[in-house]
Formats: C-alpha cells, sequence, structure tokens
C-alpha cells in the first residue's frame, strides 16, 4: 500500500547538494547514519572500509525525473569470526542492496504495472517522470511479495460471460466480503 505521507527524501539520508539539469533533479546524497549493522551477523560497526557512488531513481519532483547519487559506504565487520569481512552499508527504508530505484518509486511503478500492465504502464510513467521499460514492470510484477489474503468464511460459486451466450466462466468469491463482483446475467 503506498503511504499515507512521504517527505520529500528519504529519512535515511542527507541531501548535500541539488544539481538541476536539463532533463532530472540530481540529489547528490549521504547517509546519515554513522554506523551500519552486518548483515551476517547483526554485529554494528563504524568502522568504514570505503566509499562510492551509486545512482538511484527517486520519485519525481514538480515532474521531474529524480536521480539521487548516494555517497555509499563499505564497512567492515567488527566481529573478527564473521565471515563476512566487508559489507556495503543497508539503507532498508530507502532502497534495497544493488537496487537502481528508491523502494518507494519501486512501489508507485508496481502500482501502475499492475493497473496498466508492462508496455502500457511504461509509457504511462515515462509521462509520470518515473521512467521504467516495460519488461522491468513485467518483472516487478512477477517478484511482487503479497500478504496473503484472509481465508474466506462463506465461499460462494458462480459464473460470468466472457461473450454472452457463448463462453462462460466460474468465478469463486468470498461472500462476507463487502465489494462484491458484478453478476453477469445469461444473454
Ligand atoms: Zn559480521
Amino acid at each position: 500500500m503506498l503511504h499515507a505521507f512521504r517527505s520529500l527524501v528519504s529519512p535515511e539520508l542527507s541531501i548535500v547538494q541539488i544539481l538541476p539539469q536539463a532533463d532530472k533533479v540530481v540529489l547528490v546524497a549521504r547517509p546519515k547514519a554513522t554506523e551500519s549493522c552486518c548483515p551476517s551477523c547483526g554485529c554494528r560497526t563504524g568502522r568504514v572500509h570505503s566509499h562510492y557512488m551509486r545512482r538511484v531513481a527517486d520519485l519525481p519532483w514538480q515532474g521531474q525525473v529524480v536521480e539521487i547519487r548516494l555517497h555509499a559506504r563499505r564497512f567492515r565487520c567488527a566481529d573478527p569470526q564473521c565471515r563476512q569481512r566487508i559489507f556495503t552499508e543497508r539503507l532498508p527504508e530507502t532502497v534495497q542492496p544493488k537496487a537502481r530505484r528508491t523502494a518507494r518509486l519501486g512501489e508507485s511503478q508496481l502500482v501502475i504495472g499492475f493497473a496498466v500492465g508492462g508496455e502500457s504502464g511504461s509509457r504511462l510513467s515515462r509521462k509520470l517522470a518515473m521512467p521504467v521499460s516495460g519488461d522491468t514492470l513485467l518483472r516487478m510484477i512477477r517478484t511482487a511479495r503479497f500478504e496473503p489474503p484472509d481465508a474466506p468464511r462463506v465461499v460462494g460459486i458462480d459464473d460470468w460471460a466472457w461473450r454472452k451466450g457463448q463462453r462462460y466462466g466460474t468465478i469463486i468469491c468470498d461472500l462476507c466480503r463487502t465489494e462484491m463482483p458484478t453478476r453477469s446475467r445469461h444473454g
């Protein structure tokens, strides 16, 4: 579900610089935290191994594409017994490891993909300054995770028409839900 309120930037990041360009707005950002947790052993550490630049697409600003140039860090695990000697910093509220878009941008693109599909969703996303390819949208739809629905208490079985008098399908629904599907009448 989309968040009711979204801050202009992720609360995990500090914006260092805003660089308006002809085709997009570039936000140069740094993580706020001084420490990070090792993904293998959970040990907190502030021992920075190295820095690298990461480019991540974010939600648009006033119809402009937004790119975050993130000064990302690699840390050394503080536990000498840990098999993960070096790890990249995790920013769970902002972006998944190796992802090229923020979680909130991916969420919005996924809603578009589910509503109108791959290629149509790609065209709509481009219009909304959230460009994504049709293939990527389809991949996002296939790998999306959902909360399992509540088990129905009263099951209803009905039929409905793909084309009246020619082709019918069967629908199984939860009769306790308030939003019921429209029932087709036989032609
Ligand atoms: Zn570790």
